[in-house]
């Protein structure tokens, strides 16, 4: 199973879908006033919430249709299971992108800097991964319990079969390939690892495990 093809796209709405709230408490920042947090989480939350959702329903649906293709239902499970994890993602993401924010502020980080572009692309790229891994734990979970045993192998971005992109993390490099006990010797945990990671975890059938080792 490949990645979601549409990592990129959504990373790239998630970004500019926050930069209207950021630029907007920078304003409020520059100016000196103070910054309402509560309200600042929720308008992070509100900007978050629909790409982790796409995201989610992605990874769902196709881990699902490799495996389960005339699941009637799918989209419908699909779209409910989204649902509920995005919308306590985003606010969970806002809470804490806010927290992180105020506490910039408060040690003197200029508000330009504190609101600059790259903090939105770390948020989206980092919180795509993270539902990524959601969805596709949760799929893995359905399908389990029709039968359909699957393997986790982490997978970081590659440019070609085996060789990780410029991109790649060091500490998420060695991970590459790896079957979940093997990983989980290295980091008992699943994508994202750090900031910025855009790993996933790649499910493979275990009638198939035979031809990926
Ligand atoms: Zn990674």
């Amino acid at each position: 199973m490949a990645d979601i093809d549409n990592r990129t796209k959504i990373e790239a709405e998630f970004r500019n879908s926050l930069m209207p709230v950021f630029r907007s408490a920078q304003k409020s920042a520059a100016s000196g006033s103070d910054l309402n947090y509560t309200d600042l989480a929720v308008d992070i939350a509100g900007a978050a919430e629909e790409s982790i959702r796409k995201a989610h329903v992605a990874i769902f649906l196709l881990l699902m249709s490799q495996e389960w293709v005339d699941f009637s239902g799918m989209q419908l499970m699909a779209d409910q299971m989204a649902a509920s994890y995005s919308s306590n993602a985003a606010a969970a993401i806002g809470k804490t992108v806010a927290d992180n924010i105020r506490n910039d502020l408060a040690s003197g980080t200029l508000p330009d800097v504190v609101f600059d572009v790259n903090r939105a692309d770390r948020i989206a790229q980092t919180e795509v991964t993270r539902a990524v891994t959601s969805g596709g734990k949760q799929a893995k979970s359905i399908l389990a319990s029709t039968g359909k045993k699957l393997i986790a192998r982490w997978r970081v971005q590659e440019v070609s079969p085996g060789k990780p992109d410029d991109r790649v993390d060091d500490i998420c490099r060695p991970l590459n390939r790896l079957l979940e006990p093997e990983w989980r010797q290295i980091y008992n945990g699943m994508p994202p690892r750090h900031v910025n990671c855009r790993c996933y975890v790649d499910y493979i059938p275990s009638s198939e495990l035979e031809q990926v080792k």
